[in-house]
């Protein structure tokens, strides 16, 4: 484990300098001149899956998309106080690599001159939408597909900001319990296979078969907290509502189709309650993913039950969606609202696989045919073999962001729930949100403790490779740029 590389931070408070570009361009500069308070402006960018280009995730692997059910969109926000801009795309994709989100900035820097730090791309993690990975770039249209993805999230975030507006901002917290359930189980041991890689010892497993009897207890809390932000115009219309709520994704899709999952159903769901379907410039809804690397959908105390494709979707949407209008009607909007953000990357160790299990990858690797693994060994020695190929540590970006009273932790990891409501409890902005699948991919982030107890989300692989010790590093570094970006008294 390396030490995390503090004295690298690159501070980007609200500086003058950096946004100087932004401000130079003339239709900024007309709407800046005399107006006081926040501005806000949204918009939505179509970054849907071209049919046939590769929607492979990690371990899941759908095959190529014959069918849009519903396209996939980045989400877009931006908001300006005078001083800072931030930008927010909220993306239905799976995840995004930093390659790629690293381009969108520079792509921004470059055209309206907004400083990197104060830009948040995430992932909703569909699983429905593409993981975008460089180990996923099978074809020339999965080449076209991931270059016009910069672009397209880009132009969305610009468009935001063509559209800044003055506007009002509030904020609030409701409670959605009935949809978040942890799917790490602790189960009698003899109810745990051995792991992919032929040992025994895991405490913990994932997704367990339904209502059994050697269910024992959760290995881990759930956050039921829906946090919101919304803006609007200063004559009262909805302009965009910012929401996060910690649920890994709903599934039950058509396997060959495109879907943004519920975090879609959830922005129409919006738009219809708030009747802001034909505003314009348009409104935009937008669902983050909160900290959810394990919490999903699925009540393990009792039996399975079979829903038609999209129905479970459309039934978690609506009632999350529903909450957050109840809270809506309640906030308090103010136009003084300061904006902040800081960054860093913390340098971090990669579970690199050792010479035994590396000696292993190549034996199981030998049995795979068509250079496509099936089952979870041939699927786990591929992921081996590709990890020996990763550095020995990677740079993790965290970002946080101030927006008024509300503080906004970003990762690049499937962040579990108990680190999530920690952070949460612990940061001096409250109501704070974590959003996760941000700025980049670093994979699943359990705690030293749920390493300990094993389970999928451990095993090595792309999408579970650091250290041990990188949750405690990643907690105290994100509470640390909250402090950094929270007023000072
Ligand atoms: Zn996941």
């Amino acid at each position: 484990m390396t030490k995390p590389n503090l004295t690298r931070r690159q501070w980007m408070l609200g500086s003058g300098a950096a946004t100087a570009g932004w401000l130079l361009q003339p239709q900024a500069r007309a709407v800046t001149a005399g107006s006081t308070g926040i501005r806000a402006g949204a918009a939505i960018a179509d970054i849907t899956l071209p049919l046939g280009a590769s929607n492979l995730g990690v371990i899941s692997r759908n095959p190529p998309p014959t069918h849009i059910h519903d396209p996939l969109y980045a989400r877009c926000l931006a908001l300006d106080d005078g001083t800072t801009q931030l930008a927010f795309a909220i993306c239905d994709l799976r995840m995004i690599d930093r390659e790629r989100t690293e381009a969108v900035r520079r792509v921004l820097a470059e055209a309206v001159g907004l400083p990197p730090a104060h830009i948040l791309i995430s992932a909703t993690h569909s699983h429905s939408a593409p993981a975008v990975l460089s180990t996923n770039l099978h074809s020339d249209l999965d080449r076209m597909y991931y270059r016009l993805l910069v672009q397209r999230i880009a132009d969305g975030i610009r468009t935001a900001l063509n559209r800044l507006a003055p506007a009002e901002i509030g904020w609030g917290v409701g409670q959605v319990p009935q949809h978040v359930f942890n799917r790490r189980w602790f189960m009698r041991p003899e109810a745990i296979p051995p792991n992919p890689f032929g040992e025994t010892g895991d405490r913990v497993r994932m997704n367990p078969p339904r209502a059994s009897e050697d269910l024992i207890r959760p290995a881990g809390p759930v956050d039921a907290q829906v946090s919101v932000l919304a803006a609007r115009h200063v004559d009262g219309r909805p302009l965009a509502l910012l929401a996060n709520y910690g649920l890994h994704y709903v599934g039950g899709f058509g396997r060959e189709d495109v879907s943004a999952d519920y975090f879609g159903f959830f922005a129409r769901r919006i738009r219809q309650q708030l009747d802001a379907d034909s505003t314009w410039p348009p409104f935009v809804a937008m669902m983050s993913n909160g900290a959810s690397g394990d919490v999903n959908n699925i009540d393990f105390r009792r039996p399975r039950q079979s829903y038609p494709p999209y129905q479970r979707m459309q039934e978690v949407a609506d009632d999350v969606a529903d909450e957050v209008c109840r809270v809506v009607q309640d906030l308090e909007y103010r136009r003084d609202v300061k904006l902040a953000a800081a960054e860093t990357d913390l340098n971090l160790g990669v579970r690199r696989p050792d010479r035994q299990r590396l000696q292993w990858a190549e034996e199981i690797w030998q049995q795979v045919q068509d250079d496509t693994p099936r089952g979870r060994p041939q699927i786990y020695a591929a992921e081996a073999r590709m990890l020996a190929e990763y550095p020995e540590t990677v740079p993790v970006k965290l970002q946080a962001l101030r927006i008024g009273e509300v503080g906004i932790a970003a990762a690049p990891c499937e962040v579990f729930a108990e680190t999530g409501l920690a952070i949460k409890a612990q940061s001096p902005l409250q109501p704070s949100f974590v959003i996760e699948l941000a700025n980049g991919y670093n994979g699943y982030l359990p705690t030293p403790q749920q390493h300990q107890w094993g389970g999928y989300e451990t095993w090595p692989s792309r999408g579970a490779y650091l250290d041990v010790d990188a949750e405690p590093h990643i907690r105290a570094t994100l509470l640390e740029l909250l402090g950094d970006v929270a007023p000072t008294v």
